[in-house]
């Protein structure tokens, strides 16, 4: 198969439309059979429940290019899963977890010419979503959903890859308590959108969630999950019922502890350990970035500076990361069900 003639290294993190995308309907109280179709574009009622009710979430997964030249995807039975937890939150009918694995290794298989040859840094993201589509004007959940995965060539989510990056810790919200922070849906980012403008207006990269209710403990960033290292060097990461259960903190926890020998505390993590200067080594994760560390925090006038620094991340989440992708790229034997071989 002939790759598509693109500039694999210098790619960005952005849409491109490719070859074929994978679409199935939920109608007459049943999902339809998924296909895989030519047409990017979407044709709907004007009165669609996802335009006025924001009935609609998604998830986020990457195919490699493995060292040996074969095509896989990371553990997309969990997004699966994940996708049918957050389709019940919001009274949507979840899709069915084989079908959509079925539908991704399908979309990745027939857009195989996209997907980035291995050492280029770059990948190809996939994103599964749904939504409700028929008429819906008095406020409740849609009748007819429709499901769609679409798959588009990505370089780093933050230029500079592994730079350590500058975040600020935000005033606004992320997720309420009891809310919809541990699911995956289009309206936790809606409302991050102005924070997210905001912080990067003001020269910072991203920003740092604390928990609404007593704004003393550490939740996320608006889309990705937030990991420490302590003194002791273990690993420390923010336990919380409204952080978003990420898939790469999730198999970060699994390497540090049953490949790198590290001792893993997930528990809640307060703010004023991280102004005391606790922790000598931060980092977000998440499938698009992987792990970017952080070098500094700014706190309402202050810095909060790692030890790390802002040159180079540092050792530990730097071992955690060349780890993680050192399983995704094929080149470290993954634990058991963790790839997903495409071709
Ligand atoms: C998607 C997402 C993450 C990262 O999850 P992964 O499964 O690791 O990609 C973290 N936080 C939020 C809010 C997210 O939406």
């Amino acid at each position: 198969m002939e790759k598509k003639n693109l500039d694999w290294s210098n790619l960005g993190f952005g849409y491109m439309k490719t070859d074929k995308r994978y679409v199935a309907n939920y109608t007459n109280g049943a999902w339809g059979k998924g296909e895989l179709i030519e047409d990017d574009m979407i044709v709907m009622s004007e009165d669609a429940g996802v335009l006025q009710y924001s009935q609609s979430v998604f998830e986020g997964l990457k195919a490699y290019t493995t060292k040996d030249g074969h095509i896989v995807t990371f553990r997309p039975d969990l997004n699966a899963q994940r996708m049918v937890d957050s389709a019940k939150r919001l009274e949507m009918p979840p899709y069915p977890v084989e079908d959509f694995i079925d539908g991704v290794r399908k979309v990745v298989a027939a857009n195989a010419a996209w997907v980035p040859p291995y050492g280029t840094g770059a990948t190809l993201y996939i994103r599964p979503y749904m939504f409700g589509i028929n008429p819906v004007i008095g406020v409740k959940p849609a009748d007819d959903y429709h499901f769609r995965i679409f798959v588009t060539p990505v370089g780093p989510y933050f230029k500079g890859g592994a730079k350590p990056i500058y975040v600020k810790v935000s005033d606004f919200d992320r997720a309420a308590p009891h809310g919809t922070g541990n699911i995956k849906a289009g309206l936790n980012y809606a409302m991050s959108l102005h924070a997210i403008v905001t912080a990067h207006e003001e020269g910072f990269a991203e920003n740092i969630y604390l928990d609404p209710a007593t704004r003393s403990k550490v939740e996320e960033t608006g889309g990705a999950n937030i990991l420490f290292i302590d003194a002791d060097d273990h690993l420390v990461v923010p336990k919380s019922d409204s952080i978003l259960p990420s898939i790469t903190r999730r198999s970060l926890v699994y390497v540090a502890e049953h490949y790198l020998g590290m001792t893993v505390d997930e528990r809640p993590v307060y703010w004023k350990e991280v102004q005391e200067g606790n922790f000598k080594e931060c980092g977000l994760c998440g499938t698009a970035a992987v792990i970017s560390p952080i070098g500094k925090i700014y706190d309402h006038g202050k810095d909060i500076e790692f030890a790390s620094g802002m040159e180079d991340i540092g050792p530990f989440m730097g071992k955690l990361r060349s780890t993680l992708t050192g399983i995704q790229d094929g080149e470290i034997e993954a634990p058991e069900g963790w790839i997903d071989h495409i071709m």
